[in-house]
């Protein structure tokens, strides 16, 4: 699913949704809401496998509960980004209360990994006054997605498995992929997306690089 070109072009001054146009023929898999035990390592594998290098966001709880799969992703060259410290899903939050929970996010990142996170990413992509202004007082890019996978309406590895085929025939040079890796559905999902991608040609290493490189909004 891809977001409405209304509002991509609304929001376009603070929001990245695709890769800088130096790494057009590149696509970005991100993964949300980890680290998760029995779940990220199997990502991190598969990704490996593929010389791919992703963006994970976090949820900072998770990190505390799972510092050292927080240290693993990163030295294993990924990135990883903030997705707030409790999953705020509020509508309307508090922007104090908001800035807080993020803030405690970034910290228990640089706790577990020595780096405080450069990427930001609004939980549930939920965009209000406090998320837009969060990843500017803290110096992050705001990262959002072009390609919306859907993987967790998918709780059966056959279903993942097709999902994952699908993706990789939709997916578009310079695409940012939402996922997630909260489910082992997940790993059914890589094992045909990776492949299917890097069968038609795309640099699953450079988009990081060339985010990386444009820095905040
Ligand atoms: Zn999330």
């Amino acid at each position: 699913m891809r977001p409405s070109p209304l509002t991509t072009a609304l929001l376009a001054p603070f929001l990245v949704r695709r890769l800088p146009a130096a790494a057009s023929g590149s696509v970005l898999l991100t993964f949300d809401d980890g680290p998760v035990r029995g779940v990220t390592e199997g990502v991190l594998d598969r990704l490996a496998e593929h010389s791919a290098r992703a963006l994970f966001f976090v949820v900072g709880r998770q990190v505390e509960a799972a510092a050292d799969l927080a240290r693993t992703v990163v030295e294993s060259g990924h990135a990883v980004g903030n997705h707030s410290h409790t999953h705020v899903m509020a509508r309307l939050p508090v922007p104090g209360a908001y800035f807080s929970d993020v803030r405690l996010c970034s910290a228990a990142v640089e706790r577990a990994t020595g780096q405080a996170p450069r990427f930001f990413r609004a939980p549930g992509g939920r965009i209000h006054p406090a998320s837009l202004a969060v990843s500017r007082r803290f110096g992050m890019a705001h990262v959002l997605w072009s390609l919306d996978s859907l993987d967790w309406q998918c709780n059966d590895p056959g279903a993942a498995a097709d999902l994952g085929r699908r993706l990789a025939v939709e997916a578009r040079g310079g695409d940012i992929v939402l996922l997630h890796d909260f489910s082992p559905v997940v790993h059914p999902l890589l094992d045909q997306l990776l492949p299917g991608l890097t069968a038609r040609g795309f640099d699953l290493s450079g988009g990081l690089t060339a985010l990386d490189r444009e820095g905040p909004q």
